[in-house]
């Protein structure tokens, strides 16, 4: 049984390389379902490359990749407000704060773990570094300090590191641009007012973390600020810029007939048609039937919308799964791990074996099996989840 991503990884490998000259020393995000590839997948990419930071969304997921891969550096996107452990002591690990509820937070929970084990402030009796990257606001109105904060937080900061049991150290600022919606002359604005903030902080390395513009912003931005290190993110672009690269395809299981009127699967509810039961692979558990809402701009996009909404009322459901060209209809919701399309009397069905192709968003995907292709030579090697965890550790260093 199978859902099945199929990725051409030499090709993959390459943009990885493009991606290097067009966004030099970029940082890749590791976060989520690893953007339908696995993370510890893309972890092993991201040492192959020579990528010596990463960052990953959750204090969880660093805990994860802590456990499989060694980086230098695993910057923490999402701030923490839940518990801490010894664990998150990590000297690799830094905690992006953007209010100062969430610097308090950090700064409280690991207080408290140096003095219940005073032992473990760190080596050669010097106290913990709490490792910080600070997150500016930017007009997605996130977490972020406002720019007419940072002259307090940094007094803020300087008074909590003489007061405490604790040394903070702040490896750079973090902007996160949305989409779309923001001009370029206004993200350079906005880079430019932080810099000048950024400088008077006289850290040892000025680094800027910087999401979503464009490569010509960002060189633009390396030749007229040399005086800060600017280390751009890349989630989607750099794991799924091209979707020639990949393919998903399932697997058909089983193939029944059934009658008009004849009951069936979980709901056995009545079949509206006479037809032919497909069984694939793929369900919920999956990924498959899951959309996030969309945000609909044209009246176009509207009515397609009403078309489907009132199909669903009749539970009529189209499918992602493809036949011949074609999208195929859902027979029931899909359940866990499989599938029930329907193909009408008379319609061409396919076969035991058979494998159709299915479009599924790639950031909600879990697939069964990741099948390597190397374009030229055609040779293919199969791999599951568990030996994905293997084939990690077998590429370290
Ligand atoms: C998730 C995330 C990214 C990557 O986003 P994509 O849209 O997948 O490229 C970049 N920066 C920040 C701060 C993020 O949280």
């Amino acid at each position: 049984m199978s859902l099945t991503l199929y990725l051409n990884r030499r090709e993959w490998f390459q943009h990885l390389e493009v991606m290097e000259e067009r966004y030099p020393d970029y940082v890749p995000v590791i976060k989520g379902n690893g953007y339908g590839f696995g993370n510890g997948y893309l972890a092993d990419a991201a040492l192959h490359k020579g990528k010596r930071s990463v960052c990953v969304g959750t204090v969880e997921e660093a805990r994860e990749l802590e456990q499989a891969g060694s980086f230098d550096e695993i910057l923490i996107l999402t701030p923490v407000l839940t518990e801490l452990t010894y664990e998150d002591m990590a000297d690799n690990r830094v905690f992006t704060v953007g209010s100062s509820a969430q610097l308090d937070h950090l700064i409280r929970s690991f207080e408290s773990l140096c003095q219940g084990q005073p032992s473990i402030w760190g080596r050669n009796g010097e106290p913990f570094c709490l490792s910080v990257l600070i997150k500016c606001q930017s007009p997605m109105k996130r977490y972020g300090f406002p720019l007419e904060e940072a002259g307090r937080l940094r007094s803020l900061l300087t008074e909590s590191t003489q007061s405490s049991s604790l040394r903070i150290q702040v490896k750079g600022f973090s902007i996160h641009f949305p989409q779309t919606g923001v001009s370029d002359g206004e993200k350079e604005r906005l880079v430019a007012d932080w810099i000048r903030e950024a400088v008077e902080w006289k850290l040892p390395t000025p680094r800027l973390f910087i999401s979503h513009v464009s490569s010509s912003l960002y060189a633009k931005l390396r030749k007229n600020h040399l005086e800060i290190q600017f280390a751009m993110r890349l989630g989607t672009e750099l794991w799924l810029h091209d979707k020639s690269f990949f393919e998903t395809k399932s697997t058909v299981l089983d193939v029944k007939s059934v009658q008009k009127g004849e009951r069936f699967g979980y709901k056995q509810q009545p079949a509206k048609k006479s037809g032919t039961l497909v069984f694939v692979s793929g369900g919920t558990a999956n990924g498959v039937g899951l959309e996030a809402p969309v945000a609909t701009r044209s009246l176009k996009d509207r009515l397609k919308l009403t078309a489907f909404w009132l199909l669903s009322l009749v539970n009529r459901h189209l499918s992602p799964y493809t036949y011949q060209g074609k999208r195929t209809w859902f027979a029931e919701p899909p359940h866990m791990q499989t599938s029930v399309l329907l193909f009408p009397e008379g319609s061409k069905a396919p076969e035991v074996g058979e494998e159709l192709p299915v479009t599924l968003r790639m950031t909600t995907a879990h697939f069964d099996q990741c099948v390597e292709r190397e374009s030229e030579e055609k040779t293919e090697e199969k791999i599951s989840q568990s030996q994905v965890a293997d084939r990690h550790l077998n590429a370290l260093p």
